[in-house]
């Protein structure tokens, strides 16, 4: 059994040196956040620069590539939809949710940050911006990142990984509900890495269940 989708994903696609990396970026960047909060300022620009945004960047496009030439394993569906997709995460509910689990994966309990206004990352950017170019905060928003420009982008990938998402633990393409008892906190790597798929699919445990 995996622990979450990720280790399932990268167990088919990746390397074991995936997941130390991306399990490190996302510590580190929860150290330099804690770091800025405490006025500890060098020591969260040297945490927010030791971070491998071009290892993670290439990590994750080597991913996608692998992904697609080994075969299309999150569209092989078995289970049928047990009703029409539900409607999607508003932001206020996203927000809830992300609370409630603490801004941490609920898969596999990596911090998770969002890249809304007030976002500690974006403290972090704005705090640091010779380190984090081309990123820039304008009026409280992340610029930087449009349109192609954010998968290619080592600054921003330092936290691409770890970015909040709000997962349907049963696929809302299934007709899985979109509310409190069928939704957690994911990172990216694991929302990403499930697809459509189900978790008795991957073999990963439910995060409801704990
Ligand atoms: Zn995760």
């Amino acid at each position: 059994m995996f622990q979450s989708p990720m280790h399932f994903y990268i167990h088919h696609y990746g390397t074991e040196n995936d997941l130390e990396l991306i399990t490190r970026g996302a510590l580190d960047i929860q150290a330099a956040i804690e770091a800025l909060e405490a006025g500890k300022v060098e020591k969260a620009r040297q945490l927010w620069v030791k971070v491998k945004g071009e290892d993670l960047l290439e990590t994750w496009n080597n991913q996608n590539k692998q992904a697609k030439k080994i075969g299309p394993k999150s569209k092989t569906l078995t289970e049928s939809p047990i009703g029409p997709k539900t409607k999607a995460v508003t932001p206020s509910l996203a927000k809830k949710i992300y609370e409630r689990d603490n801004y941490r994966c609920r898969y596999c309990s990596l911090p998770v940050f969002t890249r809304w206004k007030k976002s500690p990352i974006l403290k972090l950017i704005e705090t640091f911006t010779e380190e984090s170019k081309p990123l820039r905060i304008v009026n409280g928003s992340m610029h930087g990142t449009g349109k192609s420009g954010a998968l290619r982008n080592c600054d921003y990938a330092k936290f691409l990984w770890s970015l909040a998402a709000c997962d349907h633990v049963f696929p809302r393409s299934l007709g899985g509900a979109t509310d409190e008892t069928n939704l957690v906190t994911s990172c990216s790597g694991c929302n990403y890495s499930k697809g459509n798929l189900t978790l008795k699919q991957m073999d990963v445990k439910s995060p409801l269940k704990r």
